[in-house]
């Protein structure tokens, strides 16, 4: 079996962005699919991953056989530069394991050793959902995603931060209410469902001291990128004066030598490689092996699609010391219908699929109906 093209298959979501996804073909009629969404930060970020998928790594991939995964993806490593190209290799690398299984007949996760459970843990990212950024509006989210069975939920109230002017009263009043949406999400839960709180890295260690103050008042341990990942000096400060709370980050980072800095020194409690931008289903293993040597926990970073949530689970499934695989509660009604068969979330709990392969493929009918801007190539 040859891989004959690469088509790449945007769906609009919302204002937060699309989903994009690579379907690589075969000669012998095989599909494999990955995802390649938030492969940058600004608005063409999408076009260009597209871009790079079809100009790049489409030539690497054409004529190889897509079950010799590790030598195709060591062909496309090279191209890795930045978060846009690691995110399109990343998808590559996802779309070749899906045409592995199914070449072999076997889901990926028996390729990859496991399982070593049915069912991944998941918590409700309910941040996107949220679109009444009050504390009624995430107390609201909140208390619906429980009522959906998660028995965890994660949030990132703080919106509009400035870092260079973290001090500013504006400032003040912003990071006031996001701590105030804190507050509300633990009212509307209780005291049996974990909260978890996204900084999204607006933070310098001083502001971060008075952050962490009062998520200790709400029961918070999950204290997500205070300062961004680049600032390895200020983690390294910030690190024993919040010993009590779990420092978690990791979620644009490649391969090993992206996590190595922070695992070496010991910043993070909780590491959140992105099967979407870390290299794929085996760089998250490698990366996960790595963070289980230093006693760092796992928890992949998946504000993402059905596609990306299904090769996150997979490999998830073969983890000894998996934390939560995230989950985008409530982005978009249509979400189930986009693959076939539909995501099944029971009591908070993906349940693994056992079809060959990742186990889905998209619903063309879907596709259709919602198709985005960077759709491009054909199969
Ligand atoms: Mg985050």
């Amino acid at each position: 079996m040859r891989i004959t093209d690469l088509e790449v298959i945007s769906v609009r979501v919302n204002h937060r962005g699309d989903w994009l996804h690579v379907r690589l073909h075969t000669d012998e009629g095989l599909t494999g699919i990955g995802e390649a969404s938030h492969g940058g930060f600004g608005p063409d970020r999408d076009a260009i991953v597209s871009a790079i998928l079809l100009h790049q790594c489409q030539p690497v991939l054409r004529g190889r056989d897509p079950s010799a995964v590790v030598p195709a993806v060591s062909a496309l490593r090279p191209l890795v530069d930045g978060l846009a190209t690691a995110t399109a290799v990343s998808a590559c690398e996802q779309a070749l394991w899906d045409l592995a299984g199914k070449a072999t007949g076997l889901p990926v996760y028996r390729l990859l050793g496991g399982p070593s459970r049915e069912r991944i843990p998941l918590y409700a990212n309910i941040n996107r959902a949220t679109k009444e950024r009050t504390p009624e509006g995430f107390a609201r989210s909140a208390a619906a995603a429980v009522a959906d069975g998660f028995r965890a939920v994660k949030c990132a109230p703080f919106d509009g931060m400035d870092r260079a002017h973290v001090r500013d009263l504006d400032q003040r009043a912003r990071r006031r209410l996001g701590l105030d949406c804190v507050a509300a999400v633990r009212d509307a839960v209780g005291q049996e469902v974990d909260v978890l709180v996204d900084c999204h890295s607006y933070f310098d260690v001083a502001t971060a001291l008075e952050v962490a103050t009062e998520l200790r008042r709400c029961g918070v341990s999950w204290f997500e990128e205070p300062l961004p990942t680049v600032d390895l000096d200020g983690l390294a400060r910030l690190r024993p004066l919040v010993a009590d709370l779990e420092l978690i980050g990791g979620e644009t980072l490649f391969g090993l030598e992206g996590f190595w800095p922070y695992l070496g020194k010991g910043t993070w409690d909780v590491i959140m490689p992105d099967v979407k931008h870390c290299g794929g289903i085996g760089a998250l293993l490698a990366i996960s092996a790595l963070a289980d040597s230093r006693g760092v926990a796992v928890a992949p970073h998946n504000p993402s699609g059905p596609v990306a949530m299904i090769a996150s689970a997979h490999a998830a499934a073969t983890l000894p010391h998996l934390r939560a695989l995230e989950y985008a509660w409530g982005e978009v009604g249509w979400r189930e219908s986009l693959v076939a068969p539909a995501e099944r979330i029971v009591d908070g709990e993906l349940v693994l699929p056992t079809c060959p392969g990742l186990g889905m493929a998209l619903n063309e009918d879907t596709v259709v109906a919602h198709r985005g801007p960077d759709s491009q190539g054909s199969g």
